[in-house]
């Protein structure tokens, strides 16, 4: 981490004065302003004074600093509130989105909406496509952790599992499968075939690796949000995390929950991108991702406006999707209802 000035006496004056003009300028806009209910505004107010000053402090104590853009919400909160109120630190700031080689045409085009509003400069950076990873090591079912475990007993290694799935034991393992997923993990193992969550690393984290160990990156800065809840909410404890190999964690947004960021949304003027403004989406995560427990709604949208694209994570992910329905793995099914009627999908034997 590079030094702190407050900690080294070192904290530059407009430093100061940036605090004082930011708490100034959300006092009127929010504080102030009578069109917003009382507790929301007290309560939009001090998220966002929280969020500053952290965010002051966390800008001015690292001199590379990455913010991922997914395309989604909460980057586009993080890049109008950056940009907005803290210009002073786009020098040091680099913005990357990774093109996993599925991506939304609305998320593609919203990206460049975000450059010429903003003045910024998004890189995209692209790995090994999500195609290529899933021909290679196999489609991710179920859930990441689920996916891992199962790839390893279709491999059969290192004893790979087999008492989870083939034995009546109960463990803590054990108990995290259903007994329709052990059914499905068991069809799998038969057929040999391969399921795994590799498309995360390798066609998302690597290629961000690669630019911050490029770029010398001190600082990664993410949208996730407590409020999200799932894994994510246990997985950290605080907005600010430091690494283990220099490369520190910041989400500023992690306190903010929805309400707040709503009313930023509206006050601001922020346009989010076409997934949520006109395909009614609630989140854009990763395209078509089996692991998605609400898949079969953004294939919906998919099937109405990006049609091209439903047909290319059918080819990708569309066996997963088939097989965790045919196992009735989850409460909602994966593929859409209207995608099962027009190809008579049954209840027992799938398509
Ligand atoms: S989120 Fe899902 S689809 Fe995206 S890279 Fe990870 S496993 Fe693959």
């Amino acid at each position: 981490m590079a030094s702190h000035p407050a900690r080294n006496g070192l904290l530059r004056g407009w430093c100061e004065v940036t605090r004082a003009e930011f708490a100034l300028c959300i006092r009127e806009k929010y504080l102030l302003n009578d069109s917003l209910d009382e507790a929301l505004r007290f309560e939009t107010y001090d998220a966002l004074f929280h969020t500053g000053a952290k965010l002051i402090e966390y800008f001015e104590s690292h001199d590379e600093i990455m913010i991922s853009v997914s395309g989604g919400s909460d980057s586009d909160c993080i890049i109008h509130l950056v940009c907005t109120y803290f210009p002073e630190y786009l020098d040091k700031c680099h913005f990357c989105f990774v093109n996993t080689g599925l991506e939304y045409q609305a998320t593609k085009d919203h990206l460049t909406y975000i450059e010429e509003r903003y003045g910024i400069e998004i890189k995209r950076l692209r790995g090994k496509s999500v195609v290529w990873t899933v021909r290679k090591y196999g489609f991710p079912i179920l859930s990441k952790y689920k996916a891992q475990l199962i790839g390893k007993y279709v491999k059969g290694v290192p004893h790979a599992y087999k008492w989870i799935f083939e034995e009546k034991v109960t463990s803590f393992n054990a108990m995290r499968f259903t007994d329709p997923q052990k059914d499905l993990a068991r069809y799998l193992k038969e057929n040999g075939i391969n399921v795994s969550a590799k498309c995360c690393d390798v066609s998302k984290k690597e290629p961000l690796f690669a630019y911050i160990k490029e770029h010398n990156i001190d600082l990664s800065c993410t949208g996730e949000r407590k409020a999200e809840g799932g894994q994510r909410a246990l997985a950290h404890k605080s907005c600010f995390e430091e690494g283990n190999h220099g490369i520190d964690k910041y989400m500023p947004l992690w306190w903010w929950p929805d309400s707040v960021k709503g009313v930023f949304k509206a006050t601001e003027g922020i346009r989010y991108s076409d997934c949520y403004e006109v395909y009614g989406m609630r989140r854009t995560g990763c395209v078509g991702c089996p692991f998605n427990l609400n898949v079969a709604d953004d294939l919906q949208a998919m099937i109405e406006y990006e049609p091209r694209l439903f047909k290319a994570c059918m080819s990708v992910f569309g066996q997963s999707y088939e097989l965790m329905d045919r196992f009735h793995c989850r409460r909602k099914k994966c593929l859409p209802e209207s995608f099962q009627l027009s190809f008579g999908f049954t209840e027992e034997g799938g398509i």
